[in-house]
Order: C-alpha cells, then sequence, then structure tokens
C-alpha cells in the first residue's frame, strides 16, 4: 500500500537525523530538521526538543502548523525551532525540507570574517555564487522576527551560511536537501584543509565554476540516490527508526 506524503516524509526525516547523527553533524541535542506535508507548505514536521538525532523515530515527530500560534507554547517545540523553521515554512512553500545544523567545517567557515566559499573543486564550485550570507548574529534566535529576516535573506537562493552560527539549507525534498548540506560540509572540509596548508589556493576561473554548479544541478536524481543508499542503512542498522 503505498504511503501518504505524511508517512513517507515521516520516515524519510527520521532517517535523516540518524544519518546525520551517524555522520557527526550533529550538535548535542539541538539543531532541526522540518519537511513540508502539505501544498501550502505551512502545516511541516520536525523534531521534537532536546532527543537525540540517534534516536528518533518516524512516529516522534511533531506535525505543527505555521499559521498556529499555540505551537510555540507545546511543551516539546523548542522556541528556535519554531521561530525559524515555522516562519520559513510560513513564508516559502517551496522550501519542503528545512535542514539547519552547526556542522564543524561549515561552521568554521561561517566563522570568518568575510564567510565565503570559492570554487576550488567540484564540491565548492555547486556552491558558486549560490549561497546566501548572514552576517548578522545577535544570539539564540527566539522571535518570528529573526525566522523572518532569515526566510528574506535566503530570496531566492538555497543554502544561507549564517555567520557565527551554522547552516541553513532548503529542498524541494529531503532527499535534495540532505544531499546538499552532506556535500557542502564536504566542500567546507576540503577548503579548511586547503586553507590549513598555508599554501596560495588555484580558485577556478569564473566560467568553470558556474559550468560546475550547473552540472550539479542537472542531476538531482543523483543527491536522492545518495540519500535513499543512506536511508538503507540506516535502516539496515536499526529498524526502529520506521516505528
Ligand atoms: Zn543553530
Amino acid at each position: 500500500m503505498a504511503l501518504s506524503v505524511e508517512e513517507q516524509a515521516r520516515i524519510d526525516l527520521a532517517a535523516t537525523f540518524r544519518i546525520l547523527a551517524h555522520l557527526g553533524m550533529h550538535e548535542a541535542v539541538a539543531n532541526h530538521l522540518s519537511a513540508a506535508v502539505s501544498p501550502d507548505g505551512k502545516r511541516f514536521l520536525i523534531n521534537p526538543k532536546w532527543k537525540h538525532f540517534s534516536r528518533i523515530r518516524a512516529s516522534d515527530l511533531l506535525l505543527l502548523d505555521a499559521d498556529d500560534a499555540a505551537s510555540a507554547h507545546h511543551p516539546d517545540v523548542d522556541a528556535t525551532a519554531w521561530s525559524i523553521h515555522g516562519q520559513i515554512h510560513r513564508r516559502l512553500p517551496d522550501a519542503r525540507a528545512v535542514l539547519h545544523l552547526h556542522p564543524v567545517y561549515t561552521t568554521a567557515v561561517a566563522c570568518l570574517a568575510t564567510p565565503h566559499v570559492p570554487p576550488i573543486d567540484q564540491n565548492t564550485a555547486r556552491y558558486f555564487n549560490r549561497i546566501a550570507i548572514d552576517d548578522m548574529y545577535g544570539g539564540m534566535a527566539d522571535t518570528e522576527a529573526e525566522g523572518a529576516r532569515l526566510a528574506a535573506l535566503l530570496g531566492d537562493r538555497r543554502r544561507l551560511l549564517m555567520g557565527n552560527h551554522g547552516v541553513m539549507v532548503i529542498g524541494a525534498n529531503i532527499g535534495e536537501a540532505f544531499d546538499d548540506i552532506w556535500t557542502l560540509e564536504r566542500a567546507c572540509q576540503i577548503l579548511v584543509t586547503a586553507w590549513s596548508t598555508g599554501r596560495p589556493l588555484r580558485i577556478l576561473s569564473d566560467d568553470v565554476a558556474e559550468k560546475t554548479a550547473r552540472g550539479w544541478e542537472q542531476i538531482p536524481d543523483f543527491s536522492r540516490r545518495h540519500f535513499e543508499e543512506m536511508k538503507q542503512l540506516m535502516i539496515e542498522a536499526d529498524a526502529s527508526l520506521l516505528d
């Protein structure tokens, strides 16, 4: 029997938490991932407050409505999650998946005086001219105004490098968003390693970087396949994620 949109999103999102924990991309019992389940994007699934990514099951995910202000007072809803994810889902219906993390290498790049990802290889070039930057970190984000500000900063881009903080990636589906935040972390790991040599980088030309970025945009099925492979690994390791 075919799964409903919500059932499939629950499984895919639960798998994404497990994958990110497996890869060490989580932060303590913080950080949030959400996925829209209604056509207008306003009804969305999100992780409950302070539960470790590696233990989240499909049934643990909270179903919230971005228009329902009472959600802010739900005991299992983290205030920062509501202020950011609630506003993104309310304002950006195309954001079917919203992933917010503080992965080490991406966050290190976000902490530079001028956060940027110069194109030096295939991974970094994927993000050429395609990252929005937030340089206005002002402490833990727990107001709707802060979420609205971040949504506006994204504009028509899908990645927001959050200065002094971390990263947010939005996607057309959970699989593509997962692969995108994973590849960005990989790109930043390569970049930080290259910078750490103290030697000059060979930056790709704008033409080659743009061509490479477009090449990536033509293979969203690669991203979804990466996710499906990782999802199967997680299910084989612990089928409780399907519960
Ligand atoms: Zn954060």
